[in-house]
């Protein structure tokens, strides 16, 4: 079994392979390794090969590593799913956070004494439940409150593929949904898609913002 170390090195090669492939600069890519439910000693194998972005998606278990890891040189993007209450503490220590999903986490951030970068999620599925915008009315209506907040620097849209669905329809979708959210706002131009699954096709359709777990970190132990 190749180690992190090796795979990481892999998926790196394998993100320059693709850019070259579309033209694309693998400079204008942030690769962040999510990193939920793996130890601090994870991370710190993966900082030791040069990983420097990490995503975790839960606020008890990220708190703990970004204090255990405060004196190295990373940075923190968060992009699970936010209580209201914990959006303060959680930028605390993220710089990034991609799951800006509804207002009250918006409003939660007005009184933050930490400026953080921000993506809207987009829901591209029929559930509800799994929070973010689905119209390009109530993206826009997001982004003028995370604007009106004024302690979060919009940088575009993020969104997660649907599991039973055709990779390249959705981040086609999410594409188009960039293009409208850059002509209001002309620096929000990331787009935070592709995971293990698929970061092939969300290469192909813009993304800036890899989010890449298992593939790089192995399977992930049980959460507690
Ligand atoms: C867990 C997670 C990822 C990484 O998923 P993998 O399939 O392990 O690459 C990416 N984005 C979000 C929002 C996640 O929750």
């Amino acid at each position: 079994m190749p180690s992190v170390t090796e795979r990481w090195h892999s998926v790196f090669a394998e993100v320059a392979e693709e850019c070259a492939k579309w033209g694309r600069d693998v400079s204008d890519i942030t690769l962040v390794v999510v990193t939920k439910f793996h130890p601090v000693s994870v991370i710190e194998e993966l900082l030791d090969a040069g990983a420097r972005h990490f995503g975790e998606s839960r606020h008890q278990d990220a708190a703990p590593k970004a204090d255990a890891l405060a004196d190295r040189d990373l940075t923190w993007h968060f992009v699970g799913q936010i209580q209201s209450n914990k959006a303060r503490a959680i930028a605390r220590y993220t710089s990034v956070i991609h799951s800006l999903d509804r207002d009250s986490v918006v409003d939660a951030l007005v009184t933050s004494e930490h400026r953080v970068d921000g993506f809207i999620e987009l829901n591209l599925t029929d559930d509800p439940g799994r929070g973010g915008v689905t119209t390009a009315d109530d993206m826009l209506r997001l982004a003028e409150r995370i604007l009106a907040a004024g302690t979060i620097d919009l940088r575009g849209v993020m969104a997660v593929a649907p599991q039973d669905a055709d990779p390249n329809a959705a981040f086609a979708h999410v594409a188009s949904m960039s293009e409208i959210l850059t002509q209001a706002y002309p620096n929000a131009t990331d787009i935070s898609a592709g995971m293990s699954a698929d970061w092939q096709q969300a290469i192909e359709h813009g993304a800036t913002h890899l989010r890449i777990g298992t593939s790089i970190t192995g399977n992930r132990p049980t959460p507690r």
